[in-house]
């Protein structure tokens, strides 16, 4: 008689749609050195009690969970993830767990230049860095800080450091910076970064938002366009939310057309807050207290359990359908209401990780 087959755990969980669980953004503080008027725009926030963040070792636990169910790309991020001391211990726990094939960073890069180092020896795979313009001018009245020099010098730092790939990620926003996309390829030519344009979003903290600021796929191109010539997709297989695309020098960049097509359909990414919330989407307005469940004492199979089971019960797809409201013609009504964002930090993207 042949033995009965051992029931296997199957690796991976996917949604109500089939979508996986494969991709975790692990913001590490909510708090930022910049006030980017797109995310932050306010000078005072709530700020999550001091108490309720999570420690590396918290963060590691859930992580390693979260990798048991299909993870295996972790983005650090926050508010400004490089404010929360000692990184590097972080990175290294995380590294211990061979499912994690990709851990990147994404930063505003004000405190890159004493850090890039440290990060690479700590194994850091990645990092991408967030820059929307060349002109400290501008920079200043985006960030309300002046501090576009030190952003600069960090994106140097990176090169020196040893790290193979270098991101810069611009969001592309009409009436500031759509004048500077053509510098912005440029200056990433120089520094040897490959130059991703984001639409902007109006999410939680995007309260100046408004359509007539989208800078669309189809309008960067256009203008990339007139400047450079014909300019062709990338074909390849990727679940990267950026469509890449090669200029006739052979220089690529990415747009991540995130507001005029969403990419809700093939979306595996969910978040944690640095106090341990869990959210489907950038969108959702609730999250999964995982923080509550991990200090209660509950097992780490049963968090697995509780994961697992909300993962199946995924229906979020909040892009597409603030998109469907423009159809309909409410889509100018804000996200959230001001004065709730006020009150609940966690609904605001410094807080969730972008
Ligand atoms: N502080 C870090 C930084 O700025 O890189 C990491 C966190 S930040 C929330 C992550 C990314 O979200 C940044 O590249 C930022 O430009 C982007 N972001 C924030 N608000 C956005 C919005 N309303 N639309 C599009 N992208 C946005
Ligand atoms: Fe700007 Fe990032 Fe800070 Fe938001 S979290 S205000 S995008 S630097
Ligand atoms: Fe994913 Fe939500 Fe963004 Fe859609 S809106 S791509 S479901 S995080």
């Amino acid at each position: 008689m042949s033995p009965m087959p051992v029931p296997q755990e199957l690796p991976g969980v996917q949604d109500a749609f089939g979508r996986p669980l494969r991709s975790l953004r692990l913001s590490v503080t909510d708090r930022c050195n910049l006030r980017c008027k797109y995310c932050m725009p306010e000078d005072e926030y709530a700020w999550l009690p001091r108490e309720t963040l999570l420690t590396f070792e918290e963060m590691n636990s859930l992580t390693g969970l979260f990798t048991e169910l299909g993870v295996d790309k972790v983005r650090l991020t926050g508010g400004e993830p490089l404010l929360r001391k000692d990184l590097g211990t972080l990175i290294r726990l995380l590294l211990q767990n061979s499912r994690i094939q990709d851990l990147a960073l994404t930063t505003n890069g004000i405190l890159l230049a004493e850090q890039a180092q440290i990060l690479y020896e700590a194994g850091l795979h990645r990092i991408t860095v967030s820059l929307d313009t060349l002109q400290p001018e501008r920079f200043r009245a985006l960030t309300k800080r002046d501090m576009h020099r030190q952003v600069l010098e960090g994106i140097e730092a990176v090169g020196r450091s040893g790290f193979k790939t270098l991101k810069l990620d611009t969001v592309a926003i009409r009436g500031f910076n759509e004048d500077e996309l053509a510098d912005l390829i440029e200056y990433g030519k120089r520094v040897r970064a490959e130059v991703r344009f984001i639409e902007y979003m109006d999410v939680g903290g995007a309260t100046e938002w408004s359509m007539d600021k989208v800078l669309s796929r189809a309008a960067i191109l256009e203008t990339l366009g007139r400047r450079y010539g014909a300019i062709e997709p990338v074909i390849e297989e990727s679940s990267a939310p950026a469509q890449r695309f090669l200029l006739p020098d052979g220089t690529t960049f990415g747009i991540i057309p995130s507001t005029t097509t969403p990419f809700c359909a093939s979306c595996d990414r969910s978040r944690l807050t640095a106090d341990g919330m869990w959210y489907l989407c950038l969108y959702a307005k609730d999250g999964i207290d995982l923080r509550h469940v991990l200090r209660n004492g509950t097992s780490p199979q049963e968090i697995k359990g509780l994961i697992r089971s909300v993962w199946q019960g995924r229906k979020d797809r909040g892009a597409e359908e603030r998109k469907a409201l423009e159809r309909i013609g409410v889509r100018e009504e804000r996200l959230i209401e001001i004065d709730r964002l006020r009150r609940d930090p966690h609904l605001e993207m410094h807080a969730r990780g972008g």
